[in-house]
């Protein structure tokens, strides 16, 4: 049909006609039967289009982290696109992006001062995983060609991510992978760790297994090791305590590079600017998206160190360094969100906050320990996750009713994975609000089991 014939016709793509997008990580036919569709967001709320507020446990998709709604990002919005819809940034520029790379490299730990603009998480990963390739080889050191993940990392969904990524079904339907990639072990065992806030004490020496892969590979083969400092996806997973240290110390015994991927735990999710800073460990590399513009904007990017920056910059100066960007890399609505944005993580100290609350929103989400299905209870930061006994036959189903049902009944938003309710939600959540999605999450728990 086109536009003509389409207006003619009175179509309108309203929520009575879900068929033709094809939805992403969502099962499609189930969802048309019976669609959770919001239509508007303030605050720490959703809203159904029939005006019911729904609370959100997820801040989105681990984004908004500034709440929804915020009229200096939506302003700051439109006047960039009244202004400078579009430039590129191939041998062109625009000021928002060298002032956008500022702030956040300021933002960033110790020597991590230039930042690589991308549009999502995932493209990040894949830019970092190609810096770093690229990092070695104009280092002289071309043998360093193979990449480090986790088992249960999440990495996004480019074909760096899912084969760095430790999630077989995201794996499991697209053929053979980038070569050359081995895996850590993850950092969970509920028989050590059941219930524990915060970092766990138990699992800092599986760290060393690192070495292992180092005495199976050699060192001299291996490019970088990738993890999220919190596994986010696979069910929360806070890292044992001394873990990203040892993996620091190994990484850079053997001139290694280690990239942490705070897509999720970057712009104060675990009560500081970047999770790097939390644990005291500065990594060679580091991915953020979503929270950069608290998910206004599609948006993300890799903070790289000076000295890797400096690899790069040799030779002579018509030459491109590194042949690698995005055209939407930087994209002026998406530096003005993060501006904007990052004004308002420093104007209402929402990392100090995050930090501040992180004890209130465990003992809340704590509260939940006696009810009969939870079999685990993990926090940290703004961050719970709820492990629920799976549906004997038929895992996962267990989480993904407590998904509907919330929505249809308690009008609550969560993230499931597994049979494991993960809740993340804006840093702006307040105490009353905090209460209210216990006590929504306790109802609905109680009403699944
Ligand atoms: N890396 C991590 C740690 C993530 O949690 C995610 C998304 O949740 C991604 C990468 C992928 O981000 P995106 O969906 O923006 O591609």
């Amino acid at each position: 049909m086109d536009l003509a014939t389409e207006v003619d016709a009175g179509f309108e793509p309203t929520p009575n006609n879900l068929e033709a997008f094809f939805m992403p990580f969502t099962a499609n036919r189930a969802f048309k039967k019976r669609p959770r569709i919001v239509n508007r967001a303030e605050g720490v709320y959703y809203f159904k289009p029939d005006g019911t507020r729904v609370i959100d446990g997820s801040a989105g998709l681990w984004c908004c982290n500034a709440g929804h709604g915020r009229k200096p990002i939506v302003e700051a919005i439109q006047a960039q696109a009244a202004e400078l819809d579009f430039a590129p940034v191939f041998q062109f520029g625009h000021p928002k992006a060298f002032q956008l790379a500022s702030r956040i490299a300021l933002l960033a730990p110790g020597s991590l001062d230039h930042v690589f603009f991308a549009n999502s998480g995932s493209e990040s990963i894949d830019t970092a995983l190609k810096i770093a390739l690229a990092h070695h080889r104009v280092k002289g050191e071309a043998s360093r060609t193979r990449l480090i993940g986790r088992e249960r990392g999440y990495h996004g969904v480019g074909f760096g991510g899912i084969s760095v990524g430790g999630i077989v079904a995201n794996r499991r339907m697209f053929g053979a992978m980038l070569p050359g990639v081995d895996h850590l072990p993850h950092t969970y065992d509920r028989s050590k760790q059941a219930f524990s806030r915060g970092e766990p004490d138990w699992g800092a020496h599986l760290a060393d297994e690192l070495e292992r892969l180092v005495a199976l590979h050699g060192a001299d083969t291996i490019a970088a090791v990738v993890v999220e400092p919190m596994a986010g996806s696979t069910g929360v997973l806070p890292p044992p305590k001394g873990y990203l240290k040892r993996l620091r110390e190994i990484t850079a015994k053997h001139g290694i590079l280690l990239i942490f991927d705070e897509v999720i735990t970057g712009f104060g999710r675990l009560g500081a600017a970047f999770a790097a800073e939390r644990f005291g460990v500065e990594p060679d590399m580091i991915t953020f998206a979503k929270g950069v513009t608290s998910g206004t904007v599609p948006m993300g990017g890799v903070v790289v160190s000076k000295a890797i920056y400096d690899s790069f910059m040799q030779g002579p100066e018509h030459i491109i360094e590194l042949f690698h960007g995005y055209t939407y890399s930087a994209h002026p609505l998406a530096c003005a969100a993060g501006l904007a944005t990052l004004d308002i993580y420093r104007d209402e100290r929402l990392f100090e906050r995050a930090a501040a609350i992180e004890g209130t929103f465990a003992d809340k989400v704590f509260s939940l320990k006696d009810l009969p299905l939870v079999e685990d209870i993990r926090t940290i930061g703004l961050v719970g996750a709820i492990d629920l006994t799976p549906i004997p036959g038929s895992p996962g189903l267990r989480a993904l009713n407590a998904l509907e049902r919330g929505f249809h009944e308690f009008d609550v938003m969560t993230r499931v994975t597994g049979d494991t309710i993960a809740i993340s939600p804006p840093l702006t959540i307040t105490d009353a609000e905090m209460d209210e999605l216990v006590d929504k999450l306790r109802r609905l728990i109680t009403a699944i089991s």
